[in-house]
């Protein structure tokens, strides 16, 4: 069986969030299984391909060409999608990020001819299944969600001079959603198999709560809607075997893990108390401004806080200012950073992610990994891989009263050092996720 993957993101090629680390392990994984995925990936600027040819699509009434790389890494085979509005520093945040992934997803749809299954991730590629139906090309598809938020949303008009797709789609295929074009809808109507990243989240998502206005399609195509956990890339994210840590250690040989605190604690300048790290982009989502305004509170709980993260500008000047204000006891790193973010892993006592919604996340998975509790809102994915008092520690409610809650919580905690190498010896892995993907690409491919 041939599987293509279509994304926007693949670690460590393009990495914006937990889409990137998924597209890029989750086919190593089937691979262990026997499976051959190829990933189709935008050539972004900066990844080191070898020309292998073109391929040419038609595009705003043109016909356009696209040139086409390959680049291989850990055994898996990447075709890169060389389009000139791809050669930037970063995958999105550019007002023609619509525009530019409907040219990807066209230009995709000519290649995945010949292969049995296409399985297409988030609305930067939700158009393939829709080109699928359209008789592009003659796969079953899989469409996976990994966050509802991000929907791919333009107007009708330019949607159809760019795509020169049929007028009778906009009602017949799914893309019309409240008077515009919405790429996500189009994907979970058209896809052979939707699936999510959560159990729980694929309840969620079925509801007026977490449905981000797509509850109703979704409850209507829940029959072919499954959630599937996301696992980690546990070669990678190994604290035995981290490049990015000075000391190694695991649940037995854990001395390691009080050294790398040590290190991270003189790093970020902070004073000797039990330090909650955070690593996460700076969206509403991640419920950040909670941590903002819960800040003093937390101060006088007797926590530190270690802050790497970007996105928001607002929330980027308020932690800079925090910084400054409580130095000593809250460190603050804007950017990403690949490094620095494993040294927080490792070197924090505690783990903060009071998200609002998240789909799966990945943070937390590490931060167990790495044997430092979590610290969660029970929500979307959190609720299915955390157990409180066991693994990590929960709350309820996205306010402030919830994020001190959860802290007081892991700080009443007899034996947190019990709770972390429990959390460590948990098996986070692919190896179950890649059986489930195997079996629905098996049930559709029949
Ligand atoms: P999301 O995909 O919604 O951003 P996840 O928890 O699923 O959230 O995945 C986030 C991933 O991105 C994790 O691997 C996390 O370590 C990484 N990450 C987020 N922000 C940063 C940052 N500023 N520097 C380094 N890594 C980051």
């Amino acid at each position: 069986m041939r599987v293509a993957f279509v994304a926007s993101e693949a670690f460590p090629f393009a990495k914006v969030g937990g889409l990137a680390d998924v597209v890029g392990s989750l086919p190593q994984a089937l691979k262990r299984l026997g499976l051959e995925v190829t990933i189709f990936l935008p050539w972004y600027w900066g990844i080191e391909g070898y020309y292998v040819g073109e391929v040419w699509f038609s595009f705003a009434g043109q016909r356009e060409k696209a040139g086409l790389g390959h680049v291989e890494h850990r055994g898996v085979r990447y075709v890169l999608v060389g389009l000139g509005d791809f050669a930037r520093e970063r995958p999105y945040g550019y007002p023609d990020d619509f525009r530019r992934f409907a040219r990807f997803a066209l230009a995709t749809a000519e290649l995945v001819r010949g292969f049995e299954i296409v399985h297409a991730h988030d609305w930067q590629a939700a158009l393939l299944p829709l080109l699928r139906n359209l008789g592009w090309f003659q796969g079953r598809t899989v469409y996976t969600i990994h966050n509802l938020a991000y929907q791919g949303v333009w107007n009708s008009h330019e949607f159809y001079a760019w795509t020169g797709l049929p007028g009778e789609t906009y009602y017949g295929a799914g893309l019309e959603h409240h008077g515009s074009i919405n790429l996500m809808k189009a994907g979970i109507v058209n896809a052979d198999a939707v699936t999510t990243v959560s159990p729980r989240y694929a309840w969620e998502i079925t509801t007026p709560e977490g449905g981000e206005g797509l509850d109703g399609v979704l409850r209507a195509h829940q029959g072919k809607l499954r959630g599937i956990l996301n696992g980690l890339d546990t070669e990678y994210w190994n604290p035995a075997a981290d490049p990015y840590l000075k000391h190694p250690y695991d649940a037995d040989n854990f001395a390691g893990k009080a050294l790398n605190r040590k290190e991270l604690l003189a790093e970020l300048g902070l004073e000797d108390r039990p330090t909650l790290g955070l690593v996460s982009r700076f969206a509403y989502q991640k419920g950040i401004d909670l941590v903002v305004e819960a800040v003093d509170g937390l101060m006088d709980l007797g926590v530190n806080l270690a802050v790497l993260g970007s996105g928001d500008a607002g929330l980027e000047r308020t932690f800079s200012w925090l910084a400054e204000r409580l130095k000593g006891r809250l460190a603050y790193v804007q950017g990403y950073h690949e490094a620095l973010a494993h040294r927080i892993y490792a070197g924090s006592d505690g783990f903060l992610m009071p998200s609002r919604f998240e789909p799966c996340g990945l943070a937390q998975l590490i931060a167990m990994r790495y044997g430092t509790p979590p610290i969660v809102r029970a929500v979307g994915g959190l609720l299915d891989t955390v157990q409180h008092w066991e693994t990590g520690f929960m709350f309820d409610t996205p306010d402030v009263g919830g994020v001190l809650h959860g802290v007081r919580e892991f700080l009443k905690h007899p034996d947190r050092e019990s709770v972390a190498k429990k959390a460590m010896r948990k098996d986070f892995s692919w190896d179950g996720p890649a059986r489930a993907y195997l079996a629905l690409y098996r049930e559709l491919a029949g």
